[in-house]
């Protein structure tokens, strides 16, 4: 390895739900060493541009791709921010690149330096937001069936719903697939009870900000979409005042 290589790194981060003082001091310290910039179009552009610092945005669903590029450049020396939303770990850039340097099958890229980064999640800067709908139990679930397939999705959200976890949905509702989130509100009907409290948070952390709680029974499919992240509720989440909390114990199912 030469010495170059040696300095080269890949560092995995999340930029936060969008507000920029929810972006943490490591990462904004990361970002001003980087060399280079990976990420999908919309998170590159949060990136302000400055000389010795280039950025590569590329399309969704190249992830791997765009890993692998990571890689690649981190091995010739450069140091390579790989940057998602939210945090990096959760439906982002982080499996993708674990998965792009298995796929690799190069010894030397094991020796690489690879950090991942921690960001505030949608679900948790939405949870904060409404009150303490995640303060028990809870499970993130994705509802995009790109990558699984959507009887996995219903068996999940089934069981979640059932076992009386909280839930955080990403990636509710496509135009690509805008049928299966009124199925997903179907199945949460049966196995949560109609009465379970559901938030749409829409733009969290943005000027365009909105944020909705309604029941089960009173939700509708078109409350979602890709700028969404839906919480459900368990049955002892509950209003005080204008917050919607769950409490820290459990009763029985
Ligand atoms: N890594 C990201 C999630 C990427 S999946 C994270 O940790 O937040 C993309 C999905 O995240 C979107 O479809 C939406 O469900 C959710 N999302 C991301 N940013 C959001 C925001 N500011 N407000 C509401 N939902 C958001």
């Amino acid at each position: 390895m030469t010495d170059a290589a040696t300095k080269g790194w890949v560092k995995i981060l999340g930029l936060g739900p969008g507000d920029e003082t929810m972006v943490t001091a490591q990462v904004q310290q990361v970002i001003a060493e980087a060399t280079d910039v990976v990420g999908y179009i919309p998170y590159v552009k949060r990136i302000p541009e400055r000389p010795g610092l280039t950025l590569h945005a590329t399309d969704n669903r190249v992830e791997v791709e765009r890993a692998t590029h990571a890689l690649e450049m981190a091995a010739e020396g450069k140091r390579v921010a790989v940057v998602s939303s939210g945090d990096p770990g959760v439906f982002a850039m982080a499996s993708a690149l674990f998965e792009a340097l298995e796929l690799a099958n190069r010894p030397d890229w094991l020796d690489l330096d690879i950090q991942v980064l921690p960001g505030i999640t949608a679900m948790l800067a939405a949870s904060a937001r409404i009150g303490a709908p995640m303060g028990h139990d809870f499970a993130a679930i994705n509802l995009s069936d790109n990558l699984k397939p959507w009887g996995l999705i219903e068996k999940r959200l089934r069981l979640a719903g059932e076992a009386g976890f909280a839930m955080g949905f990403y990636n509710p509702r496509s135009k690509s697939r805008p049928h299966q989130f009124g199925r997903a509100l179907e199945i949460l009907r049966e196995a949560c009870g109609g009465e379970t409290l559901i938030s749409f948070a829409r733009d969290v952390s943005k000027p365009t900000e909105e944020i909705t709680t309604v029941t089960l029974n009173e939700a509708r499919p078109e409350m979602a979409d890709m700028r969404t992240v839906v919480i459900v509720g368990n049955k002892d989440t509950r209003r005080v005042g204008p917050h919607v909390y769950t409490p820290r114990y459990a009763s029985d199912t």
